[in-house]
């Protein structure tokens, strides 16, 4: 149940939340139980589950994912990726980007409703704990204007107890995110002096959540998120989104007997802008900011039609266009583009992931050298660097070689076996008898691992012209 007083237009001049001395207004949303509220809890358990048995699981010793950002090592699904495959996560973001972009202008906030971390948490978690313990809306705002007392102290205690214990739960699973279980383990298993910067930061996120969920709520969506803020440039009229359909319920009005005015089929009783999570009344109009997509006030106006005996769907996901002339949402030429678009896109990403070799390698003619000449023996040689990453889970082998008449002496010791996700650093001549090769030709190194897998570098050599 909203505060706000929606009896005329002012919504159009301020946020919702906010009076107009711009104050914050408590949004107390009323429970709903519909079949949409259903799918979507059933749909956040499955993705809550995923959220935090991911960080358990490990693959040839490592965590499934990792995004340790302080050592810049990063895990997506058992893949390791290096700074060196900046290219990689620069193509996947644009990638994501216009994924995102193209999904928004289609299907308009689906993501916010049924996937965002900040919904599924506050809907699935927090409000769900707050109705438990302090009751639906009325109960809520009557706890809130009540005087303290024993049963006000209790209820918000332990509301506000276990709000804090999730808030931990859920910083704890984000840090398993960013350090691994192993090293999650040490943390918690070992004095927090031992490892103060990771003991900090789980406080820190606890929190930064228990604010967000306890306090700062719909706010998130309203002002902070940036993905929300994109809404006003990427929707449009053919944009489906969770729409009242203003040509059925208009003019609105309350059921009353006797009354033969002309009516539409809203009854004008509210229920759908009390539900709402975020205080919006979706009459309002299409693709209103604070609208996060989340079906409440469907479920809420089909419960209604339901009782009142009128058909379902008054409020439901349509275009505006659909609702406008009617037509139902099909499958159209630009959403098929748009999808067309996003296969190719993803095909792309996909095939660089798929061909990225198991390791990284970068062959140096050491600088400030040019070349050396061995009168005795009558060879020419240059000094080079070589560097390989090895970017896979497993120790590798590899074998150097060079084109012939070429060959390799080693300063030091050779590459050879690489332990997983280590770099290695080498120097090595090529030698060539003189005069055998053309000076500024560029030559072949050849680096194969024990898989057979081969990358060749080419290299200039330099000698003294003849
Ligand atoms: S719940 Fe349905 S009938 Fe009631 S006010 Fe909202 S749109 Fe109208
Ligand atoms: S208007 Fe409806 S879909 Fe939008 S946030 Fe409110 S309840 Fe959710």
């Amino acid at each position: 149940m909203s505060n706000i007083n929606l009896d005329n237009d002012d919504y159009r001049n301020h946020l919702y939340n906010q009076s107009k001395d711009g104050k914050r207004l408590w949004i107390y949303p009323g429970r709903i139980i519909g079949k949409l509220y259903q799918l979507r809890s059933a749909f956040a358990y499955i993705l809550l589950i995923a959220l935090f048995g991911l960080p358990w699981l490990e693959r040839k010793g490592e965590p499934i994912f990792l995004f340790n950002i302080i050592e810049r090592k990063f895990i997506f699904w058992g893949v390791p990726f290096f700074p060196q495959d900046f290219h990689l996560v620069a193509i996947g973001l644009v990638t994501f980007l216009i994924f995102i972009s193209l999904f928004t202008v289609i299907f308009g906030r689906i993501w916010c409703g049924w996937a965002c971390p900040q919904t599924i948490f506050m809907e699935m978690f927090f409000r769900k704990i707050e109705y438990l313990i302090e009751g639906d809306d009325k109960a809520q705002r009557r706890l809130d204007e009540s005087p303290w007392n024993l049963e006000k102290i209790l209820k918000k205690g332990a509301k506000h107890l276990i709000f804090l214990f999730i808030s931990f739960a859920i910083s704890n699973t984000f840090l398993m995110y960013m350090v691994g279980k192993r090293e999650w383990l040490k943390l918690i298993n070992e004095p927090p002096i031992d490892h103060l910067s990771g003991f900090l930061a789980i406080w820190i996120f606890t929190g930064v959540f228990y604010f967000v969920f306890a306090r700062f709520r719909e706010m998130v969506c309203i002002v902070v998120c940036p993905y929300g803020r994109l809404q006003g440039v990427l929707l449009d009229n053919n944009s489906i989104l969770v729409q009242y359909d203003h040509k059925r319920g208009e003019p609105r009005g309350k059921m009353t007997k006797n009354d033969t005015s002309e009516k539409g089929d809203c009854i004008d009783c509210h229920w759908c802008v009390r539900v709402c999570p975020t205080g919006i009344d979706i009459r309002n109009g299409s693709n209103q900011l604070e609208c996060i997509g989340c079906t409440a006030c469907i479920d809420a106006c089909n419960e209604v039609m339901e009782k009142v005996k009128k058909p379902k769907n008054l409020i439901r996901y349509d275009s505006l266009n659909g609702i406008n002339t009617g037509n139902k949402l099909k499958f159209s030429k630009r959403i098929m583009a748009y999808s067309a678009l996003l296969v190719i896109l993803l095909s792309v990403f996909g095939y660089l992931l798929l061909s990225r070799k198991p390791w990284e390698s970068t062959l140096l003619r050491t600088p400030g050298m040019t070349f050396q000449v061995d009168e005795i023996k009558q060879e020419v040689s240059n000094l080079y660097q070589l560097e390989i990453l090895n970017k896979s889970l497993e120790n590798q082998n590899f074998k150097i070689e060079v084109e012939k008449p070429f060959y390799i002496v080693w300063v030091g010791k050779p590459i050879s076996n690489l332990e997983k996700s280590k770099m290695s650093k080498s120097e090595f001549f090529i030698k060539v008898k003189t005069g055998v090769h053309k000076n500024h030709d560029k030559i072949k190194l050849k680096i194969t691992n024990a898989d057979g897998e081969t990358e060749f570098l080419k290299t200039s050599f330099i000698q003294p012209d003849e």
